[in-house]
């Protein structure tokens, strides 16, 4: 890993690779003056990797070293201390620095950065300081962050059946309090916490943290202390610059209010700065959107999940040109809306700029010329900007003021119109940061060139004195070879000597009294002369000093834009809306989707429905699109078919679809009606909790359970193959059941789609009035059959089982044998009888259906048995026939 040891500050420690010897921890190492302090430094922060930088090197020492050392993938080295033994050490080269901290971090590490904050001095110790301690959420370098997500750190107080949420985005320093009532293994609490996208959870250390949480992001315990009271409100007070707290209306989330005490606490150990100019804290309202739960996230793929390709309705939807778009339609996925006004004011944004097919290419283009406008911001705040920063700030400025006039060139909705206003840089900052900096800029500030020649006076005067040098410096060549009469003598410059003139060994007899010898090579010899050595002062004094000039410039500007950072987030946010709003158009467009009607009634109303997924993934006129309908009348749709007909898709696409109308999206339809849902429930597919120990059937039993606690009248509930996970018998009596509850509860009575192989619940329809039948069309041509994907108003007769086996390939023997089994069960027990609307359902919760002994008989292979066996089998089943 390690290619040179040149650049390492020798006066500090020396790593050697050794043979192993007891390896010994700090404490017992020897008491060098870095020892010392980077004591003291771990003492502060003992949960977190300590990353010292010594010269060129950021180093790891003692424990530290062997925990990072493997998932670095560097060598563990190591310093002897005699006798004592060996202190493991391991350093990364500090120019890949960030890499490293990324694996780290993703290792589940905390890191210390224990920088060098002073100039450099030979044989003085430098000044070093923690400038940054990273966890997963408390991450504002750039090159550490994804463009399209955000990772919010969340701070949870429990008591007393309620816990205080303060969430903070490190970046755009947006601080959200709320409190929700349970406890902190409440599902509302993980559901909130996905929502947010929480990398790190803060905790008090005295509160036991439930296996969910912890699941779900790091978990990182503070003292209880940093949640008090009248601490926490000593923070937000100060953070905020606010004398009084009562404006901020957290006296109504006091836990929050706790909470947001310990985010800001954990910010100041953090070394992340808050800037008054960007916090905003505000105080979530109970409602207002709708929660989304794990299983409907995952069941209508809203997003990729992690380290999993594939397309997600948020990849789909994704036609934004900047992160802040990107990043905004993630959020609304995350929260679609639950009041009419709001998703009217985003639809009719999709309106005005489907109808505008240049404005709309003129806004994509406009937008196409912004970069991460908010994040540029973060780091301006955070004193990270690099000139290349600044030059993407300057730039934005010009492309929040081509996208400003492409919006009003629209014919604009109230929100469009909004935003356009909002689209504004601060008076004046783009024309200086243009003044200031050069077109083309370096990486790094230490780099030089970044300020434009004539910007600064006193730093165009430094780089002439500096250039007048070099040029005497370039023009010595010429005259040195004149008067010493050395053709080949050359002028050069290298980084440990400095500028040198190179006489090669075969002329040294030539050499002027004046040279004094700095260097031997192998053909030639290196002299000064006091004239080069002034020069070269002048030279590299100038250089040194024109690039602090520069670095301060740098500074002021990135200041200025810092002091700024409020109204270029505000223009940042209104980016993000039209970049928002056109994504959505461009979509609608390309995918041919309409605009539904929203309104407050309970209805339900798709012609045409297509599953946005499945439709692209099979490509042009593939998808069939079907109808929904669920109104006062019809409450719930019991949806029959054989597996692989397309229930499945059908329920989806319905939640899909309800779910793109309150984001304020154009839906997959010809025509759509929708009934503002207050949430959407999904229970769809069967699976194993393995790592909660739970079966197939509990997790199935406890999502519906939830879901039939949590449920209102105005929810959308999408059921698929309910009771799947265990009997016949009690599969149709737990669906059946579940089928009543929901139809006949009154907080109930909401949309549903109940899908089922069991045709036998077909029956519910004829006791049940707001129930009705729906199936999927099947072809059926002897043994074999087609889906048409089409649903169709009735009841399925039959499950097609045996027929689905055949199409998945089961071999033909036990398909014929399957077909003569079923003809006996259909013969010997009347299950379900044959379905359609009309018959009796034989099977039913008050009927239990015909004795157990009798399907047994009936499935009994007597053929296969010897005349003994059979004997027993018939008293066994006499036995038990009996009791
Ligand atoms: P089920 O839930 O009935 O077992 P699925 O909904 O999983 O069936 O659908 C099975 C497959 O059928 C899907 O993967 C899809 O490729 C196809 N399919 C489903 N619905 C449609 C449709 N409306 N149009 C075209 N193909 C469909």
């Amino acid at each position: 890993m390690r290619t040179s040891s040149k650049a390492r500050a020798p006066h500090l420690i020396a790593a050697v690779p050794e043979a192993p010897r007891t390896a010994i921890d700090l404490e017992t190492a020897g008491d060098t003056p870095i020892l010392r302090e980077y004591r003291a430094v771990k003492s502060d922060h003992p949960d977190a990797i300590v990353l010292a930088r010594l010269g060129d090197f950021f180093e790891m020492f003692g424990g530290d070293a062997e925990i990072a050392a493997p998932v670095l993938g560097v060598q563990l080295t190591g310093r002897g201390f005699g006798a004592a033994g060996r202190l493991p050490m391991c350093g990364v080269p500090h120019q890949a620095v960030v890499q490293h901290i990324r694996k780290l971090l993703d290792a589940g590490q905390r890191v210390a950065i224990w920088d060098q904050v002073g100039e450099v001095v030979s044989g003085r110790l430098v000044r070093r300081e923690v400038t940054r301690v990273l966890s997963p959420g408390m991450v504002v370098e750039a090159e550490l962050l994804a463009p399209a997500a955000v990772s919010r750190c969340v701070a949870l107080l429990a008591s007393h059946g309620r816990v205080g949420v303060a969430a903070f985005d490190p970046n755009s320093q947006h601080l959200e309090l709320f409190e929700v009532d349970g406890g902190l293994d409440s599902p509302v609490v993980a559901d909130e916490l996905a929502r947010l996208d929480a990398s790190e959870l803060l905790v008090e250390d005295t509160t036991p943290i439930p296996a969910g949480l912890a699941a779900l992001a790091t978990v990182t315990p503070l003292a209880a202390a940093v949640f008090e009271p009248t601490r926490a409100e000593e923070r937000v007070r100060r953070a905020t610059g606010a004398v009084s707290l009562d404006g901020l209306g957290v006296s109504a989330v006091p836990l929050a209010l706790r909470a947001a005490g310990a985010v800001l606490a954990y910010c100041e150990r953090a070394r992340v700065v808050i800037s008054q100019d960007l916090l905003r804290i505000a105080i979530r309202p109970a409602d207002g959107s709708m929660r989304l739960d794990a299983h409907t996230r995952t069941n209508l793929e809203l997003f990729a999940r992690l380290g999993e390709r594939g397309t997600s309705l948020l990849q789909l939807l994704d036609a934004t040109r900047t992160p802040m778009g990107t990043r905004l339609l993630r959020a609304r996925l995350q929260e679609p809306l639950t009041d009419v006004s709001g998703i009217t004011a985003r639809l009719d944004s999709i309106e005005v700029l489907l109808a505008d097919r240049d404005g709309r290419r003129h806004l994509r283009d406009a937008l196409g010329g912004m970069r991460d406008l908010e994040r540029l911001v973060a780091r301006c705040v955070q004193r990270l900007a690099t000139p290349r920063d600044l030059g993407a700030v300057r730039d934005a400025c010009a492309a929040l003021e081509t996208t400003r006039r492409a919006a009003h060139a629209i014919v604009p909705s109230a929100e469009i119109a909004q935003a356009a206003e909002r689209c504004l840089a601060p008076e004046g900052m783009g024309e200086s940061l243009r003044a200031l900096l050069c077109d083309d800029l370096p990486v790094h500030a230490s780099d030089g060139g970044a300020i434009r020649p004539g910007a600064d006076a006193d730093l165009d005067q430094l780089r002439s004195a500096g250039s007048a040098a070099r040029t005497y410096l370039a023009a010595l060549e010429v005259g040195e070879r004149e008067r010493t009469g050395i053709r080949s003598l050359r002028v050069g410059y290298n980084r440990v000597f400095g500028y040198f003139i190179e006489v090669p060994n075969a002329q040294r007899d030539r050499v002027p009294d004046d040279y004094s010898r700095k260097q031997t090579l192998a053909g030639a010899e290196r002299f000064v002369t006091p004239d080069l050595k002034e020069h070269e002062t002048i030279v590299l004094h100038a250089r040194e000093r024109a690039i602090a000039r520069e670095q301060e410039l740098l500074a002021g500007a990135a200041a200025r834009v810092a002091i700024a950072a409020r109204a270029l987030t505000d223009a940042a946010a209104a980016v993000a809306t039209l970049d928002v709003a056109q994504a959505l158009a461009t979509i609608a467009e390309e995918e041919r989707w309409v605009r539904p009607a929203i309104d407050e009634s309970a209805s339900l109303r798709i012609i045409g429905g297509r599953h946005p997924l499945v439709e692209r993934t099979l490509g042009p006129g593939r998808f069939v699109p079907n109808d929904v309908t669920l109104d006062d009348n019809a409450r719930i749709v019991v949806l029959t078919g054989p597996n692989m007909a397309g229930k499945s898709t059908y329920l989806r696409q319905t939640a899909s679809i309800v779910l793109l109308a309150q984001i304020g999206s154009y839906v997959p339809a010809d025509e759509a009606t929708i009934g503002v849902c207050d949430r959407i429930f999904t229970r769809i597919g069967a699976h194993d909790d393995l790592s909660g120990g739970l079966s197939t059937f509990m997790v199935e039993m406890a999502e519906t359970a939830a879901i039939l606690r949590q449920a209102t009248g105005r929810s959308l509930v999408i059921l698929d193959e309910i009771g799947r996970g265990t009997s016949t018998y009690d599969g149709v009596s737990i669906a059946q059941a579940v089928v009543e509850y929901l139809h006949d509860a009154p907080q109930l009575n909401c949309r549903t789609l109940f899908a089922t192989h069991f045709h036998e619940l077909t029956v519910l329809a004829a006791s049940l009035p707001r129930v009705r039948n729906a199936r999927v069309e099947v072809v059926e041509d002897g043994t074999d059959i087609t889906f048409l994907h089409r649903i169709v108003p009735g009841g399925a007769d039959r499950s097609y089982g045996v027929h689905v086996a055949k199409l998945a390939g089961i071999p033909g023997g036990v398909l014929v044998r399957a077909r003569q089994l079923l003809a006996a069960l259909e013969r010997a027990r009347p299950l379900g009888g044959g379905g359609g609307d009309s018959d009796q359902l034989t099977l039913s919760i008050s009927d239990p259906g015909p004795h157990p002994v009798m399907s047994e008989l009936a499935s009994l292979d007597v053929d296969g048995m010897t005349p003994i066996a059979a004997l027993n089998k018939l008293s066994e089943l006499r036995e038990r026939a009996s009791t």
